[in-house]
């Protein structure tokens, strides 16, 4: 049973005193950014009066950015470490409300933007040279000026927006709060409730009649609704392809894409690199066979646990070994990881009313924050170097880039953290000899890179078809739906689609397939990630500092651009090749620690 939230000691809460001191300052800076956000109503039909009006409207809005941000950083945690509190609920309401009104203050300035010629820009830049501090964030807008429409048509499509989002959230609404999923018998023979939030303990469950009955009854849901879910993902589909065709983008995926500038080709060479190392994937499945001693092997075996070890880790040596792995970065990373610990930047323990799960934050002007919800697991050692990797890049990008470029893309964001996951594998797998450790160790990063680069990589393509048929003119109907995703899951994992019938309707339920060309993401994040860390561990001092700029860099310039410099160049497979050569030392080892009987009780 959680406890209350003050009867945790104060050393395990993190203090957010330093972002603001009292509630009242925060009710004192509200009352102060409201009222100049009103005030700057006025700028509106002037951006591009003069060099000088175009650099103090910027300089007025990336200010009041700054500050909204740690107005809702503030209201979010303190309503995240316990959601029952009704004032913070409050603030939290208040916070997005104030970045709603932020947003419609400064609607003027991408459109007014927009009409600038690259001349006008440039003689501005003679006139007012500290125009050239934000020289990548002009031209990151400028790019889309090829896309932008007349400014009655930028207004339909703007109105329209609630309409183009009704799917998703139709979504959303039908598989959150209508779908009930039936009662099926936990491994005490209670009655339990199938819920999305039970359903992956109970595909970990070691008793294969329990996993395979949980498995059974969620996918009764999904083949008994196909129709609908096949509408609501076949008209978001519709969506992307409909706004990409009118802003003149040659298809979903290259409008996606240009928002980070991503080349489709990065794309292209991911779902390559992977399908040609597929072999890997049908050498883990049957390794997964022969440990748990099944031969028809079934998706719902895909997540049952392969070791039986009680790896444990308190906090304190979390905390320890956190150090320990993180000092490879050198002296001055160290230093930062530290004082994360020392000045509280983390709420490390469960209470009640506390945000699940684990999150790095923060905004420009604060600490790098951090939520955890501690256990003394392997997997959350993990966590807590994986939230620790966001938490140093945020402080590296902040402390050396300007608020203009203080940010970085998702596309880079899970680099960091899983290069801080690769590494601690490398360092726990260097110290530790026995093999019953080992195999728990090889087992946790071997089912990472499954549900990562493989597991994901999978629902790109899978996305990817449904965008490129719908564009052909092909209905996507739940036929069509579950005939592509039986045969690509047989792909990918070689067991027969006729032996695993259910597995036929997974696209149903995944969110992410709403989210417009997100996924591809996860896997090249974490494949770069397994490559530096190899870079980072095994290579020179000059990797090493490679890689800090990496985490200095923010949104200085382009994603390919900054991991570049760090020595990845995402254009091209080597990346991918490295890293599917981690996995498969590191399966081959487990393959060997299997053929000696280390999987084995006693
Ligand atoms: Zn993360």
């Amino acid at each position: 049973m959680a406890k209350n939230r003050n009867e945790i000691a104060e050393d395990r809460k993190w203090d957010l005193t330093s972002v603001f001191d009292t509630d009242q300052a925060w009710d004192d800076e509200y009352e102060v950014v409201s009222k100049e956000l009103d005030d700057a109503k006025k700028l509106a039909g002037h951006l591009t009066d003069s060099a000088a009006s175009l650099l103090a409207t910027t300089k007025i809005e990336l200010a009041i950015a700054q500050r909204v941000e740690k107005l809702y950083v503030y209201a979010s945690m303190k309503n995240d470490q316990d959601t029952t509190v009704a004032k913070y609920q409050e603030l939290q309401a208040k916070a997005t409300a104030l970045y709603a009104k932020f947003g419609e203050t400064f609607a003027f300035y991408e459109p007014e933007f927009m009409t600038l010629t690259d001349g006008e820009l440039a003689e501005f830049k003679v006139e007012v040279p500290e125009l050239n501090d934000f020289n990548h964030f002009f031209e990151k807008l400028l790019s889309k000026k090829a896309h932008v429409l007349s400014s009655a048509e930028e207004a339909l499509l703007a109105g329209a927006g609630e309409i183009f989002g009704a799917s998703a959230e139709t979504f959303e609404i039908l598989d959150n709060a209508d779908i009930i999923f039936p009662t099926i018998k936990d491994s005490e023979g209670n009655d339990v409730q199938l819920t999305h939030g039970n359903y992956i303990s109970f595909m970990e469950n070691k008793v294969r009649e329990i996993r395979k009955n949980a498995y059974q009854a969620l996918y009764s849901i999904y083949n008994q609704f196909q129709n609908t879910y096949a509408k609501t993902l076949g008209s978001n589909v519709k969506v992307h392809n409909f706004q990409a065709k009118t802003r003149k983008y040659s298809s979903a995926r290259a409008a996606a894409l240009a928002e980070n500038h991503i080349p489709e080709s990065v794309f292209d060479t991911l779902v390559e690199s992977v399908n040609k190392h597929l072999p890997l994937l049908h050498r883990y499945v049957n390794l997964r066979k022969e440990i748990l001693g099944i031969n028809d092997l079934k998706m719902y075996d895909m997540y049952a646990p392969l070791s039986d070890l009680d790896y444990k880790f308190t906090y304190d040596q979390a905390v320890d070994k956190t150090i320990d792995t993180l000092k490879i970065f050198g002296p001055d990373y160290l230093e930062r990881v530290k004082r994360s610990f020392d000045e509280r930047w983390i709420d490390v323990e469960e209470n009640k009313g506390k945000r699940s799960g684990a999150y790095s934050g923060g905004s420009y002007d604060t600490d790098a924050f951090m939520l955890l919800n501690w256990h003394d697991t392997l997997d959350n050692l993990f966590t807590l170097v994986h939230e620790m990797g966001h938490s140093m890049h945020s402080t590296f990008t902040r402390e050396n880039q300007p608020y203009v470029y203080g940010d970085y893309s998702i596309f880079l964001a899970e680099i960091a953290s899983t290069t801080n996951e690769n590494i601690l594998t490398e360092t726990l797998l260097e110290e530790i000899k026995d093999d019953k450790t080992r195999f728990a160790i090889l087992n946790h990063y071997l089912d990472g890179f499954r549900g990562t680069v493989f597991r994901q990589t999978q629902f790109a393509e899978f996305e990817h078809d449904i965008h490129e048929a719908d564009a052909a003119g092909t209905v996507l109907t739940s036929e069509f739906l579950n005939n592509l995703y039986a045969d690509l899951n047989e792909k990918y994992y070689g067991i027969s689609k006729e032996e695993n019938p259910e597995i036929q309707y997974e696209w149903a339920r995944i969110p992410h397939f709403y989210y417009n060309y997100y996924v591809f993401q996860y896997s090249t994040g974490f494949a770069a990630a397994s490559y530096l860390a190899e870079k980072i561990v095994h290579g020179t001092e000059q990797d090493k500092e490679n890689y800090l700029n990496y985490l200095k860099a923010g949104n200085s310039d382009y994603p390919l651009d900054v991991i570049a410099r760090a020595g990845v160049d995402m254009t091209n497979s080597v990346y991918l090749d490295e890293a599917f050569k981690v996995f498969e030392t590191r399966l081959t080892e487990l393959e060997e620690l299997v053929a000696k009987g280390a999987h084995l009780n006693g």
